[in-house]
């Protein structure tokens, strides 16, 4: 089945602004009267996914490429038991990350693993198409990347209380230049939202003439 335009993915290095803008987003075509599924990479509010939360955000107990499978596990299962009944019902996805944040996190996570951060994307890539051909995955028809400066991001980090194990200036910072390759691969469907300066409204305002 086609589900063209309906599903939207938003992107970026914490503290980006992006749960900000999904949430507006929200509320303001919920308003409006449009159907909307919100939802998150990594599922959180479902079961089974957020007794791994921690796992996923804290933890360092599992081995990283066992982690890297289980989120993509996590994917599949909200795609085939959540996203594609919403869709089938005439719902807009609206996703605060997708599989770009699985591509730029955890091919820095397995770079080691590989021998450079490019073969991991590379691999990861692969094996995500892999899944899409198969149709036990599907792509956002749009992505909204927020490209900002990784230490204005990191500060309003620092003002929550509990931070994750990514949320560190110099990953940051890698996670950003992995961000920029995807998004030169991905070019027709990511959308670059460059966010510095802008106010909440202005960045708003910007996506939301875009959707329209
Ligand atoms: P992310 O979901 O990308 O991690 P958040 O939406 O949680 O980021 O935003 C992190 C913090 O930055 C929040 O306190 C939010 O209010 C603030 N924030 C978001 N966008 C802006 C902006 N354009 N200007 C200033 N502060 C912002």
């Amino acid at each position: 089945m086609e589900y063209k335009n309906n599903f939207i993915s938003f992107e970026g290095i914490d503290g980006s602004g992006k749960s900000t803008i999904v949430s507006l987003l929200v509320e303001r075509m919920e308003e409006k009267g449009v159907k909307i599924y919100k939802t998150r990479d990594p599922i959180r509010d479902k079961n089974p996914w957020y007794e791994l939360y921690d796992l996923f955000e804290h933890s360092q107990r599992v081995d990283k490429f066992s982690e890297a499978l289980l989120l993509l596990s996590s994917r599949v299962d909200n795609v085939n038991r959540f996203i594609k009944p919403e869709l089938n019902k005439g719902s807009i996805i609206i996703a605060d990350r997708f599989s770009d944040s699985w591509f730029a996190y955890q091919s820095l996570r397995l770079e080691k693993f590989f021998g450079s951060s490019k073969k991991s994307l590379d691999y990861l890539i692969d094996l995500h198409n892999s899944l899409i051909e198969e149709g036990v995955l599907i792509n956002p028809d749009k992505t909204f990347l927020f490209k900002i400066n990784p230490e204005i991001a990191f500060e309003r980090i620092k003002r929550k209380s509990k931070i994750s194990k990514y949320e560190k200036l110099n990953f940051l910072k890698k996670v950003l230049e992995q961000y920029e390759i995807i998004s030169d691969r991905f070019n027709e469907r990511i959308d670059l939202i460059d966010t510095e300066g802008k106010s909440i409204e202005e960045v708003y305002e910007t996506v939301f003439s875009k959707i329209n």
